[in-house]
């Protein structure tokens, strides 16, 4: 799915999610309608809203926390380093990334500037839940198998928020859902490491649990064996 570049101009209208998403509309329905959310404030700092990216077939989703700097510019969610890295992981676990819908709980960059730069805040508890009703119509479309929380925003939103991703990391359990719901590591906080020791081991980590969920797997989410 290639989403579409959208341009909208400001609106007075205090659109919420709740009076732009159709029950019919597509994932390429969601994505033209999240450009006149203003559910929030966080869209007037963005350049546009970024929705997720994968097969509506796929069998794994992951959510983030929020588009960045990157994301924001193109129009697409993890493509920045993060994303990369998240990339390479995947591959190490033997997961296919096709068949993984990458998102997030919050569909603009929420940021605040110091000087020319967009430095990352995160959404408070009011903006997740006025953003939630975009990621639930994505599930509604997606029905993955099993959805992966990145990073303790999207952990505390959809499990629970006494949920903590340094002890529950690498477990599945139900949910109402996905059929398994688990959590590991944001991605970019293994490139917040303080050294190339630490960034390793985390990595390291972070491979482990994502071959815990790919054991959860359906052999055609996983990479063929060669
Ligand atoms: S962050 Fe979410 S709720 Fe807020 S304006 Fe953007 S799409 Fe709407």
């Amino acid at each position: 799915m290639v989403p579409p570049k959208l341009v909208i101009a400001p609106n007075k209208n205090g659109n919420s999610p709740g009076d732009l998403i159709r029950p019919e509309a597509s994932l390429d329905d969601l994505w033209k309608a999240a450009q006149e959310c203003r559910g929030c404030d966080i869209w007037q700092r963005a350049t546009q809203a970024v929705l997720g990216e994968g097969s509506t077939a796929a069998e794994v989703m992951m959510v983030g926390e929020q588009p960045g700097d990157r994301e924001d510019l193109e129009g697409h969610p993890f493509v920045g380093p993060a994303g990369k890295l998240l990339d390479r992981a995947l591959q190490e676990a033997g997961i296919e990334r096709t068949k993984v819908y990458i998102t997030n709980v919050v569909k603009h960059f929420n940021s605040i500037q110091r000087g020319k730069i967009r430095i990352h805040k995160k959404p408070n508890a009011r903006e997740i839940t006025a953003c939630r009703p975009w990621l639930d119509a994505e599930i509604a479309r997606v029905h993955p198998k099993v959805i992966v929380c990145l990073g303790a925003t999207a952990a505390q939103a959809l499990i629970s928020r006494s949920f903590r991703v340094t002890t529950q990391r690498g477990e599945l359990m139900p949910s109402s859902l996905a059929p398994l719901i688990g959590a590991t590591v944001h991605p970019s906080s293994i490139l917040r490491s303080p050294d190339e020791e630490t960034r390793h081991r985390e990595m390291r980590e972070f491979v482990e649990d994502l071959k815990k969920f790919a054991l959860q797997l359906p052999r055609s989410a996983l990479v063929p064996e060669s």
